[in-house]
Formats: C-alpha cells, structure tokens, sequence
C-alpha cells in the first residue's frame, strides 16, 4: 500500500480553482521532488494535504496509509504521521520551544496508544537532536519561531522532524531564504531521517536543493496538475529549459 495516493485531486481556495485532477502516488522509503512555477499550486498541493483551512477539496481522493484524511482536523493528520514544513514558519509567542516539542511528542504517542515520553528520556532524545542540528540551548529557552532568523527557523522545523519522527515529510520551498551553509545543515536534517519507512515530498523551484535532498523522482506541477514526472535528471533539464513549455502546454 502506498504511504500517499493522491487521485484526480481537485481543490479552491477563495472559488478559484487551483488543483486540477492532480495525480501522485509516494510509497514508503522514496522522496519526489515537485517542481513547478510559481502559482502553480505548490504550496495549495501540501496545505490540502496537510489540512490548512480555507482550502476546500472539489474532486478526488487523498489517502495516507490508505486512509481518507481529508475530512480530518490538521493535527489528526499530524497524528497520523504527517509534517509538513513551511515556506514561511510561523511564530508562537508565548510558547517555549522546549515546551512546543514535548506537547507535540506526547500528542503523537498518546494517538499511538503510548505513554509520555519521561522527562529525562525527551531530554535525551532533545539533546542529541539539538547536537546533530547545531542548534544552541538559548534557541529551546525562547518562544517558537519569535525572533529567529531564517536560518532558525529551518533548524527549528527540522529539529521539530527529528523530535517527532514523522511518515511523511512535506517541505515546501525548505530552500526559501536559506544561505548555503544554513541550506546544508537542514537538508544533513531532512537526510538523517530518510528510511525504509518515511518518504519525502521536497517542493522547490529550484534545483539547488536536490543536490542536498536527492529525490528518487522529479514531477512537473503546472496548471494545478502533474504534467510530467522523471528521475533525478529531468530536475537538470528544468534548471536548463525553465518551465516555459510546460507553462504554455498547461495553459
Ligand atoms: P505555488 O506554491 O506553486 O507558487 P500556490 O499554491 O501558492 O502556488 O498558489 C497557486 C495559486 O493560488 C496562485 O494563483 C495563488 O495566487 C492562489 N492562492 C493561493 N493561496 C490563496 C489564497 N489564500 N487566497 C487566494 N488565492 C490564493
Ligand atoms: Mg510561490
Ligand atoms: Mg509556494
């Protein structure tokens, strides 16, 4: 059974129209890369799958472990094993981080059917995360997102990966405002979690980042639908080309 299968998916936001009959099957252990200009409906394609409202399904199917979740709250889908990270992070104020972490841990576990992770064993797991991540105690001490810089904000999203050990990890536009040194650190991140039973849709406009996140197949997304998919090499031909032909066929 596929981890995702998305089937002739259609969805609004606001009564306009932007998914139009998307199709895209991820199986455990692989990551796709989607490509795609902008407005293409990138970002729209992981807000409906991770449950944002506003953004209201007309047509189609959406499964999660063959699971229906479109009719499930954000952090039911969350539960259930999905993250997504933002192209624009939000901030918390009045939530320490430490705090953000271990509320959304023990949420997962107890929809799992397990205990509370104990202080001294989320400690642990939170110690060696924040190491891996190079991310300072003071960051954990402050309220979630507020005041950090972009390059925080990924660490701290991919630090929240980590922590909570999703199935599917979405990461729209991971790159967006990165430098390089800050781009590496979050895609080491992202790497460190591929396994045999997680899978990775990387949504990006460029190909930069899947010289970091090598993805196992490349879609074309334009118009609101896949227009194309390949392996690795057609995300060289988009670097080279552009999304001209696609743009103008899909128009
Ligand atoms: P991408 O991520 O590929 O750049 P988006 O999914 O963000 O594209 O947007 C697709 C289209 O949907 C764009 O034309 C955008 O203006 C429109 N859109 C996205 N979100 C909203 C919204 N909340 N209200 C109105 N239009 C939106
Ligand atoms: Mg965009
Ligand atoms: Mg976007």
């Amino acid at each position: 059974m596929a981890l995702l299968e998305i089937t002739d998916l259609s969805a609004r936001v606001e009564d306009k129209a932007i998914l139009k009959g998307l199709s895209l099957t991820v199986r455990a252990g692989e990551v796709h890369a989607i490509m795609g200009p902008n407005g293409a409906g990138k970002s729209t394609l992981s807000n409906v799958i991770t449950g944002r409202p506003g953004y209201e399904i007309t047509g189609g199917s959406v499964l999660f472990k063959g699971q229906d979740l479109t009719t499930a709250a954000p952090e039911e889908r969350a539960r259930a094993g999905i993250f997504l990270c933002f192209q624009y992070p939000v901030e918390i104020p009045g939530v320490g981080f430490t705090t953000f972490l271990r509320t959304a841990l023990n949420a997962k576990r107890k929809a799992q059917g397990l205990d509370d992770l104990d202080a001294g064993a989320f400690l642990a797991k939170l110690k060696a995360a924040t190491k891996a991540l190079g991310i300072p105690d003071a960051m954990l001490k402050r309220p979630v997102n507020v005041g950090f810089s972009g390059g925080e904000k990924k660490r701290a999203e991919v630090l929240q990966m980590a922590m909570l050990e999703p199935d599917l990890l979405i990461l729209d536009e991971m790159d967006s405002g990165l430098d390089i040194d800050a781009l590496r650190i979050a895609a080491e991140g992202v790497n460190a979690l591929r396994s045999p039973e997680r899978a990775v849709v990387c949504i990006t406009h460029y190909q930069r980042l899947l010289d970091y996140i090598e993805p196992d197949f490349v879609h074309v997304l334009a118009d609101g639908r896949i227009v194309r998919s390949g392996g690795k090499e057609l995300a060289l031909e988009l670097e080279e080309k552009g999304y001209a032909d696609f743009v103008s066929s899909a128009a």
